[in-house]
């Protein structure tokens, strides 16, 4: 089965439509650019639980996160676009 549901919306249409998102509990914008700025790591976050995810292409949408099993794991870039 596959464990990845791709989000159909890019980044900056989601925002469009639905408007910044909100960053889960915990997490902060300085967090996510550090995340951004260290391109070797490739970090992501689950915008549900906010747990911190290695090896995350930048432009990942929609990955599965092992911690709370939401489809909800971004890359840090396009979580800096959905944030506004
Ligand atoms: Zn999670």
């Amino acid at each position: 089965m596959d464990a990845q549901y791709p989000d159909p919306l890019t980044a900056e249409e989601r925002r469009e439509m639905i408007g910044p998102v909100t960053l889960p509990g915990g997490l902060t914008v300085d967090e996510i650019i550090e995340a951004v700025e260290s391109y070797d790591e490739s970090i992501g976050f689950c915008m549900k639980c906010g747990q911190e995810h290695y090896c995350v292409e930048p432009d990942g949408r929609g990955l599965v996160c092992e911690v709370c099993g939401s489809a909800s794991v971004y890359g840090a870039e396009e979580i800096l676009i959905m944030v506004g």
